[in-house]
């Protein structure tokens, strides 16, 4: 029997020999740099005229790879052979699926520096933030597969003297998979791995910021035999390809993780029977946060201070988990805000890649604009304390930026920035706090730094977010230990990482035998 799951381990990186791994593999990395990278349909890799380069954050003048672009022919060939097989795929045998995801994971661990490095060149992570990441890339092709072989044991049903009934999960089709650019092999693998480990076939559309380390990905699922066909690699402009996957009547679900405003947008679209479509499209959308650390007066406000710091702060708030509001009982407000500010101060802003960085750059240039743009309404919104300024211009680099007194209405307390901006706001009391932190459309995570029992159990009711965490911080959710997703306009309520997750991708079929 396989063992139970476990989370992988992350690495240490205070030990040089961490480090001296870390750099061999980015050497090895740096020498692919600029490499193209074609399409995959039904393992036939097409190279289109139109292509887009993949280039550093950190340093603009870097191509990290040259990707062709999928137009909408292409995209009607992966929809018709993601259709054709899905009828051979379907029938394979779960613990057949779910083995290519243990093979995966075994040489993903294996070269797990390779990948990490990848994604601190193209997405700017630092060498923790990658490692963190490529660990729970490992975490959910073991989890998945596992999830996946417990659904094809026999289901417990009531039972009946004269029938002999059973349940079977079963899968749905073909998926259009759309992942985002901030979690560029983890989310990209765990969505197109749950799909493909329940018997779907797969169109992925990786994030345009980051298609080479999702072509590193296919790659690997060449390595472990995956037939062709089960995941079709189609990179390619969102707007376009993507609605046109979205709305395709072959299509029968869609797994999107992304923005607020692309996630309604295909809930919208998909919503629509197109001719020939024969079922109502299903949508898995996880979108987007407005995620808050409450501090009571009871609590360790060394740990209230780090925890936002790191929150916030952390791949440079690009983290849907992110904190971008700390809500501050006025007891204890100033002296909170003196201690992030102090502790985000230091924090070194230079090259990810480089050992020691603790945070790089944003994504690209729109990123860069729209978080500068948000900067200057904080000035209208509140009282700068630390940062609003850029870094070294070779890439798109912002400081850890710290506004306080914002009133919980304000557009910086209310809106997604997806950039390391934080806003104080200060509560009056317990129940303020929690009424500020419920106060968004959105409901993904949120965090209590607090003594008091009694604060604690009234979160636990009031709170509403998908994830929250007591006396700790408000992202790093583990596969299997924190499943993730969050209510409201944060998305359709699913749980990554959870054993309720692989049903979203599935039909229960039930066969009543009468004896
Ligand atoms: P985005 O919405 O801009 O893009 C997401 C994906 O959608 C990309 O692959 C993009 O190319 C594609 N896309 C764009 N337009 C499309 C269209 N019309 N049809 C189909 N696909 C289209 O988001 P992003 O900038 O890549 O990611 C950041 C966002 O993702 C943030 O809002 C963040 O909070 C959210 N996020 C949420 C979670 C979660 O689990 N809830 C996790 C990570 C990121």
């Amino acid at each position: 029997m396989r063992a139970e799951f476990k989370n992988e381990v992350f690495v240490d990186f205070k030990d040089e020999r961490n480090n001296a791994e870390f750099e061999a593999a980015l050497k090895k990395v740096e020498a692919e740099l600029g490499k193209e990278y074609p399409l995959i349909i039904g393992g036939e890799k097409i190279t289109t005229d139109r292509k887009a380069a993949s280039i550093n954050p950190a340093n603009k003048t870097q191509t990290i790879g040259i990707v062709s672009q999928a137009d909408i022919p292409l995209a009607e060939k992966a929809i018709q052979v993601a259709a054709a097989t899905f009828e051979t795929w379907k029938r394979t045998d779960p613990g057949e699926r779910a083995r290519y995801l243990y093979r995966a994971a075994a040489i993903l661990r294996r070269r797990k520096h390779e990948f990490s490095a990848l994604m601190t060149l193209e997405a700017g992570k630092t060498r923790v933030e990658a490692d963190v990441e490529t660990a729970e890339a490992i975490d959910f092709l073991e989890f998945y597969g596992r999830e996946m072989q417990r659904l094809s044991l026999p289901q417990p049903l009531t039972v009946s003297q004269e029938e002999e009934n059973e349940l079977y999960y079963i899968p749905l089709g073909v998926g259009v998979v759309i992942p985002p650019w901030n979690f560029p092999l983890a989310i990209m693998a765990g969505m197109t791995t749950a799909a493909l480990v329940t018997g779907n076939t797969v169109v992925l559309k990786p994030a345009s910021t980051t298609p080479v380390i999702a072509a590193k990905f296919m790659a690997l699922l060449e390595e472990v035999g995956l037939p062709a066909g089960v995941v079709n690699f189609l990179p390619g402009p969102g707007g376009q390809v993507g609605d046109y996957l979205v709305d395709h009547p072959l299509t029968r679900f869609i797994s999107f993780t992304g923005s607020r405003d692309v996630g309604l947008r295909i809930n919208e679209r998909a919503a629509k029977t197109h001719p020939g479509q024969k079922w109502i499209k299903r949508v898995i959308a996880e979108m987007g946060g407005k995620d808050a650390i409450v501090v009571d007066n009871e609590a360790d406000l060394e740990l209230a201070a780090d925890m936002i710091t790191t929150s916030a702060f952390g791949f440079s708030g690009q983290k849907c988990s992110a904190c971008s509001r700390a809500i501050i009982h006025e007891d204890v407000y100033d002296s909170v805000l003196e201690k992030v500010v102090e502790r985000a101060s230091k924090l070194i802003m230079s090259n990810p890649a480089e050992a020691g960085a603790n945070l790089g750059p944003v994504i690209d240039e729109k990123a860069y604009a729209k978080i500068l743009e948000y900067i200057e309404i904080g000035k209208q919104e509140g009282r700068l304390v630390l940062g609003g300024g850029t870094g070294d211009s070779n890439g798109y680099f912002i400081e850890p930026t710290i506004f306080a007194d914002v009133e919980s209405t304000a557009r910086i307390s209310q809106e997604e920035i997806f950039g390391p901006v934080v806003a104080f706001t200060k509560a009056k009391s317990f129940d303020e706090a929690l009424e500020f932190a419920n106060s968004t459309d959105y409901g993904l995570t949120g965090a209590v730094i607090s003594r008091n029992g009694a604060h604690l159990e009234q979160a636990r009711r009031e709170f509403h977010v998908g994830n929250l965490y007591f006396n700790r911080k408000c992202t790093g959710a583990l596969v299997g230990t924190h499943p993730f997703g969050g209510f409201n306009m944060s998305g359709t309520d699913s749980k990554a990482g959870g054993r309720d997750y692989l049903l979203l991708f599935t039909q229960a079929k039930l066969v009543s035998d009468r004896f």
